[in-house]
């Protein structure tokens, strides 16, 4: 928490500073992962991990996780190499945009998630490829089930399937969430994700 308030005053990590909307917000909403999934021993990646999130409390729960964390933005990378040194945390830390990291990663890992990055049926066509088939992506969302609803098409596109969806609210009226889990069933098709610019025009 202080190395995040610190850093945020030079580089732009996230709009929540006080210590308790910290604790729950960022924290403990990254800790709910833990309803979804027995993360013990995993590969796992999380995919916009921006400052750590859900990645690092994940990691500090289980340590032996094997953490790989992907953001398009190298200051941000660059604070959780800071994060990881001091907290002494062992993480591969790739400054890449998921569409291009994809190309040496494709069906590596056996859970990828992701929070606070796009709209689930843009996210799913970014993280569903690098999922072994049998493994799981994780979305973590707000209380929007229109979202979800909506995207079943393109995880069903990608090879995938809605398994659960996780429903929980945060303490002290802090808002409610869900958890998308869902299960890789068969191979991605080469032909996803596309270009960026072709994921946001005609999403799918
Ligand atoms: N997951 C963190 C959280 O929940 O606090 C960060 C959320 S932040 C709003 C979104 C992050 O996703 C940013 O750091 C951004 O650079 C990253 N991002 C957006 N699109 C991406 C892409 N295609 N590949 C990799 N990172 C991406």
């Amino acid at each position: 928490y202080e190395l995040l308030i610190e850093w945020n005053e030079k580089i732009n990590l996230t709009a929540i500073t006080e210590k308790k909307e910290v604790y729950i917000k960022h924290f403990l909403d990254s800790l709910y992962t833990i309803k979804a999934f027995d993360f013990s021993n995993q590969s796992i990646c999380d995919i916009g991990s921006g400052a750590g999130f859900p990645g690092i409390p994940l990691k500090i729960i289980y340590p032996e996780l094997k953490l790989t964390m992907v953001d398009a933005l190298n200051k941000r990378i660059k604070f959780l190499d800071l994060i990881c040194e001091e907290l002494e945390i062992e993480s591969n830390n790739v400054h890449a945009r998921a569409e291009e990291y994809i190309k040496e990663n494709r069906e590596f890992f056996d859970v990828v998630f992701a929070r606070a990055v796009a709209k689930l049926n843009i996210l799913s066509e970014l993280c569903i490829p690098f999922v072994k088939i049998g493994g799981y992506f994780l979305a973590l969302k707000g209380s929007n089930t229109d979202e979800i609803r909506e995207a079943g098409l393109a995880i069903s596109k990608l090879g995938a399937q809605i398994e659960d969806v996780i429903n929980y609210s945060l303490p002290y009226d802090m808002g409610e969430r869900n958890i998308v889990k869902v299960r890789k069933i068969k191979k991605t098709k080469q032909k996803y994700p596309r270009n960026f610019g072709q994921i946001k025009k005609l999403p799918l």
